[in-house]
């Protein structure tokens, strides 16, 4: 399948109507990065200029969108989960539940300090961590989960909270693909100990690359400030223009995971629209709900307590008694085709993709068996694995389109799915 149609081709469905793009600056985003060129102050580690920093002005505003006491912003998302988790106290030898399914920066984050990623199982409908499977794999090691809200998912927040109280861990809650979402009409980011989040190109929140951790705790958003700044806080009260604003206070070490003031520019003024567009996503994401179903194909599920979806991605399964002997990735590749969209299975179970090698690091291998602690092989999760290969899915830019554009993408399902080879067995 997918082989009849050459790349230089027009997609057939589409024909040369091209799909929405991403990112889409906002109004005012030119402006802002303007004045922040010509203000000299382009580092929260600049002197001093009379008023807040861009990014404390941006921390404020998003920390206010949250609803949450405390936010600081970041380098990245892999920056934001980084200071979370040594904010916490997870260290050498720790170990930390992470979902089987999810971007490499789940594990990478909890290797980046010096602790053990503990793979569990995601429920099958909604992908997400599943709550029994986050327990089980609790054992004396562990110090904290890390919950992920997958694609258009939240996970099961009241569930996760509980096993975490139960068992005196910390939870961090990665909602890099959920801004905006609502857990019992409370932001996605507000459950966990910290929340964190990532501004990448890629995110429905974006400054190309950047980041933030929030939390209500007090104690460890001042861990947090100082674990991004090279152990430096910002003073209680500003010095005099032209002196630095940030202090040495020597509380605890960090390492320079800032945000610049560019980037926090540029979130202050697309986070006005952040709401407009989530609601067009959402839209018609139930629109292509209803149309997919009647092909037989099941969207992604969220758990019982949501009461607002934010679509970072599209995501469907292929129900394997539908369509016996199909695989994502053949349909993926055929629907591609029909739509000049990339359309692609699921991520890989995180101990079996490429990126998880932890061999290929000298860093990781902290003492006698350590390494082994790290296997992949030690692996094998049935969820995850056949998640990887009956879904499919899309990034959010497509959903910021109109009715037709849906219908687009259900034709192009029908018409694969339709062929021949797709009920051979
Ligand atoms: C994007 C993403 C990250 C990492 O964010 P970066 O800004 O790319 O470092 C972490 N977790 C999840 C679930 C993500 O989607």
């Amino acid at each position: 399948m997918g082989t009849d149609t050459a790349v230089h081709e027009a997609p057939p469905v589409r024909g040369g109507r091209p799909w929405p793009r991403w990112p889409r600056p906002a109004a005012g985003a030119a402006g802002a990065l303007l004045d922040v060129l010509h203000s000299g102050r382009w580092s929260i580690a600049s002197p001093y200029g009379g008023g807040p920093t861009r990014e404390q002005r941006f921390a404020a505003e998003f920390a206010d969108y949250l609803g949450t006491r405390h936010c600081i912003p970041t380098a990245s998302g892999t920056a934001a989960l980084m200071t979370a988790l040594e904010a916490c106290g997870v260290g050498a030898g720790d170990e930390v539940i992470v979902p089987a399914l999810s971007w490499a920066a789940s594990a990478s984050t909890v290797l980046g300090v010096n602790a053990v990623p503990v793979f569990a199982d995601v429920d099958p409908r909604t992908l997400c961590l599943d709550p029994a499977a986050a327990e089980a794999a609790v054992t004396p090691a562990t110090k904290a989960i890390v919950v992920v809200h997958l694609y258009s998912a939240l996970a099961d927040l009241d569930a996760l909270r509980a096993v975490a109280d139960r068992h005196g861990l910390a939870l961090v809650e990665d909602s890099a693909q959920a801004h905006g979402s609502t857990y019992r009409d409370r932001k996605a980011g507000t459950f966990g100990d910290v929340g964190t989040f990532s501004m990448h190109h890629t995110k429905v929140l974006t400054s190309g690359e950047g980041g933030a951790a929030v939390t209500d705790d007090p104690v460890l958003a001042r861990r947090i400030e100082h674990l991004r700044a090279d152990g430096r806080a910002r003073a209680g009260r500003p010095p005099a223009v032209g002196l630095p604003e940030l202090v040495e206070t020597g509380e605890l070490m960090g390492s320079n995971r800032c945000l610049s003031e560019f980037q926090a520019a540029l979130l202050s003024a697309q986070l006005p629209e952040l709401d407009a567009l989530n609601a067009v996503r959402r839209a018609n994401a139930e629109l292509l709900d209803g149309l997919l179903s009647e092909s037989g194909l099941r969207p992604q599920d969220t758990s019982a307590g949501t009461t607002a979806r934010t679509y970072f991605g599209y995501a469907v399964e292929l129900p394997g008694e539908e369509f016996p002997g199909l695989t994502a990735a053949a349909v993926g590749e055929a629907v591609t085709a029909e739509l000049g969209l990339h359309v692609r299975p699921v991520y890989a179970p995180l101990y079996a993709s490429p990126l998880y090698a932890p061999a290929t690091r000298p860093r990781f291998a902290l003492g006698p068996g350590h390494l082994e602690r790290l296997d992949p092989g030690r692996y094998d999760l049935p969820r995850a694995r056949r998640a990887a290969r009956s879904w499919l899915t899309f990034h959010h830019s497509a959903l910021l389109g109109d009715a037709a554009d849906m219908h687009d993408i259900a034709e192009a399902f029908r018409r694969v799915l339709s062929r021949p080879s797709a009920r051979a067995a």
